[in-house]
């Protein structure tokens, strides 16, 4: 075979980055964006915290039931193998406490959420007690002085930061918040990104079909993987292989936006018209990177925008989005959490075909074993064009750098879908 210039099936290529070097490369260039903005919970899902919050208050404000049975005083509690009788004076609600005072020998129907009623300090649930008459209980001694209640300021104490800035926030934490009564936070301000597809080939959605074109599919999973990320979406739509209209767009693109990101031209193609205009455009880095599927991108500046120039393979397209453009996003979001894909070991069910020198991102099923264990097997056919193995997997199959073949049964790391954003 003649080789003009690398190919993409040369392995130890000159000029090769490895992943965890373009991932260290592309986050060096970031530092978070500063602004912030004051909006309500409801919409706050999946920004970031600007400011920390602190509680004004006890949550839960006072001590109450975590069940639904009777309070009384540990004092009542008999020995472990008596029995003891208590009259029963009153009743608590939630939101409807009891007036009367406990004293010695007597009991009062409480409810879950209810304040404990002055002179209590334990509840038995309603299961372990006996009603005797219309306002008697029978209790026994296998109680614990204590027992069932909920203490104020167990969830949260007065004074206590109970969010820091930097927080991205999941729903557990939209509900922290409103617990302390609060309704508006302060939050950093989206990130602007732009995201455009090239190529004479692509054709838009709603079009009559010609031959040698395919619909634009990578903008729609771009879309997709935003969704759950603090970003504002500016859609530029597809720009065929003409150098003009594309820096007409990538211009504009980076003056409006914070992050741009276009799909295809970036190889080494006859019409790959994307690379030459960046070339002239801004502070660009066109990079090869050991990894399958993805390996040709584009990654720099365009005046004070960040620039990814991903591949347009839709398979590839989807991994270099998740491998450098989102642990970017988290950074340029501010957010605390030291970022990171999450991976787990499971047995392969089958073997898989790999060359050592790049990290590959198989598409993968993974199920638990009968004995409990996780397994994967892959979704089939691998090419990068193949977009169905994506969206049959729920996982990828990550296979290190140095890897060659994987024997059926081997552990291979796996990381879910269900951890990305
Ligand atoms: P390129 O990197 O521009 O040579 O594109 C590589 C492959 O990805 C080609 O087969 C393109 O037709 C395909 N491709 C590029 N952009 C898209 C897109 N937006 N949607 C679907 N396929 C695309
Ligand atoms: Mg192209």
């Amino acid at each position: 075979m003649i080789h003009s210039s690398p190919s993409c099936t040369d392995l130890f290529e000159p000029g090769l980055l490895r992943l965890e070097e373009a991932i260290s490369k592309v986050l060096d260039q970031i530092t978070p964006l500063s602004g912030s903005e004051c909006i309500s919970i409801t919409d706050a899902s999946h920004r970031v915290l600007a400011r920390s919050i602190v509680s004004k208050i006890n949550v839960p404000a006072h001590t109450n039931s975590a069940v639904d049975g009777y309070a009384i005083h540990h004092r009542d509690i008999p020995a472990t193998d008596e029995k003891k009788t208590l009259t029963v004076i009153g009743e608590a609600l939630a939101g409807k406490p009891c007036p009367e005072k406990l004293a010695s020998g007597q009991a009062i129907r409480i409810m879950t959420g209810a304040i404990l009623p002055t002179g209590s300090d334990t509840v038995l649930m309603q299961e372990h007690v006996k009603n005797i008459a219309a306002n008697q209980i029978l209790i026994d001694g296998k109680h614990r002085p204590g027992e069932n209640i909920r203490l104020a300021g167990e969830d949260i104490s007065q004074g206590e930061t109970i969010l820091s800035a930097g927080k991205l926030l999941l729903p557990a934490d939209l509900g922290l918040i409103a617990s302390i009564g609060q309704s508006e936070i302060a939050v950093k301000r989206k990130i602007h990104v732009g995201i455009v597809s090239t190529g004479n080939e692509i054709l838009p959605q709603g079009t009559v079909h010609e031959p040698g074109k395919v619909y634009d599919s990578n903008r729609f999973s771009l879309i997709g993987a935003l969704a759950r990320l603090p970003v504002q979406v500016h859609d530029y739509g597809i720009i065929p292989d003409d150098p003009e209209q594309l820096k007409q767009v990538f211009l504009k693109a980076a003056d409006h936006c914070d992050v741009v990101i276009s799909s295809g031209g970036v190889s080494v193609g006859e019409a790959d018209f994307a690379k030459i205009v960046l070339a002239e455009l801004g502070n660009i880095n066109f990079w090869k990177v050991a990894i399958k599927p993805g390996r040709p991108m584009a990654f720099g500046k365009i005046g004070d925008s960040i620039f990814f120039g991903l591949p347009g393979n839709p398979v590839a397209v989807m991994v270099t989005f998740y491998l450098f453009v989102l642990p970017a996003l988290y950074r340029l979001a501010g957010t605390s959490e030291n970022y990171h894909l999450a991976t787990f070991a499971a047995r392969t069910l089958e073997k898989l075909r790999k060359k050592p020198g790049r990290t590959e991102f198989q598409r993968g099923i993974m199920s638990r074993a009968d004995n409990g264990q996780w397994q994967v097997r892959t979704t089939g056919k691998q090419g990068s064009g193949i977009l169905k193995s994506m969206s049959l997997a729920n996982c990828f199959i990550v296979l290190e750098h140095d890897r060659s073949h994987v024997a059926a049964g081997e552990l291979v790391d796996v990381l879910p879908f269900a951890c990305l954003p």
